[in-house]
């Protein structure tokens, strides 16, 4: 069974340590650098990006996380969290950091303020039967990905035929703009917690 810690500074924590413990993983929550060394992957909750980011500075967890990732660490972020993952964000604050490593670009509140919240079923790419509840709180949206990225779920765009791009993984990266955790429905846990397996942790 993986460890699978969630990193704890800000946001939806309690509800992805839920999740994760009914996807049959170890989960517990991860606020110092000591901690993070303890788990064999990381998620990324729900919540706001510029305070996790500034509180992941504060507490010296900025670069043990990028080098985490650079050493293959799995790790899934949900909205903020999606935001965090981002090599690029639009609409970000000005000194807002993010740990990256998806090659994408990732527009922070891009659903609007009529928007701030829905919920949709969406096709999710590799979960297998019906359509997963995609909750949007204030959500991003991917603006766009590099080659090695793949889409796993988009919703279609308000204002025209476009898709917006709203669930990727590239490697052993994992992001959706919207909230599993908050649904009930713990599958796209179950997927990462297949994805950490895999990874051999
Ligand atoms: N709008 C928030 C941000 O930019 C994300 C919202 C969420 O995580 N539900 O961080």
């Amino acid at each position: 069974i993986p460890t699978i810690g969630v990193l704890a500074l800000q946001g939806d924590v309690r509800e992805h340590l839920v999740a994760l413990a009914a996807a049959d993983a170890l989960a517990r929550p991860v606020r110092r650098p000591e901690e993070l060394a303890e788990v064999d992957a990381l998620v990324m909750p729900g919540g706001e990006s510029t305070t996790i980011s500034k509180l992941a500075v504060l507490f010296g967890l900025m670069d043990p996380l990028r080098a985490r990732v650079a050493a293959g660490m799995p790790v899934y972020g949900t909205c903020a969290g999606m935001i965090m993952l981002a090599d690029k964000i639009l609409d970000g604050r000005d000194d807002q950091e993010t740990v990256g490593g998806i090659d994408m670009t990732v527009r922070r509140n891009a659903f609007g303020r009529q928007n701030e919240s829905f919920e949709t079923a969406i096709p999710f790419a590799g979960l297998p039967g019906d359509p997963v509840t995609g909750v949007f709180i204030r959500a991003p949206w991917v603006e766009a990905v590099g080659a090695d990225v793949e889409v796993l779920a988009e919703v279609p765009a308000a204002d025209g035929p476009d898709a917006r791009i709203v669930a990727v993984r590239q490697g052993n990266l994992l992001a959706t703009s919207f909230h599993p955790e908050l649904t009930g429905d713990h599958r796209v846990h179950e997927y990462f917690v297949r994805m950490v397996e895999a990874a051999g942790r």
